[in-house]
């Protein structure tokens, strides 16, 4: 599946703390064989730009603006807004507020596992 992370909120607080165990989870979904999208509305390059600071870059296959269609399907969408995971189906992160205990990205393997019923 094509599994698009949001940005803001989702990967990153507003001040760009990064989300713990980002790469850990990133890295449970490669090895399931998913492909990974970052997408924002602050544009593909500040997704890359956002990628490089969670160390997840050579685990992304594209950044998109979240603004437009994206060129690839969206098959399940991580995003602390819950509009996106009902337009995309998905799964809805806590807002990420920078608590370095917070162990939220540990759940969307699971959750990515459990949508292909
Ligand atoms: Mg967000």
């Amino acid at each position: 599946m094509n599994v698009f992370f949001d940005v803001q909120g989702t990967l990153l607080t507003m001040e760009e703390v990064p989300r713990p165990h980002a790469r850990e989870a990133f890295l449970m979904l490669k090895e399931a064989g998913h492909d990974l999208y970052l997408w924002s509305s602050g544009g593909a390059g500040y997704a890359a730009t956002a990628a490089d600071l969670l160390g997840v870059a050579n685990l992304v296959e594209g950044y998109f603006d979240k603004r437009r269609e994206p060129g690839v399907p969206v098959d399940f969408a991580v995003d602390d807004d819950a509009s996106v995971v009902e337009a995309h189906g998905g799964y809805r992160v806590t807002p990420f507020d920078g608590d370095p205990h917070d162990e939220e990205l540990l759940r969307v393997a699971e959750a990515v596992e459990a949508s292909k019923g």
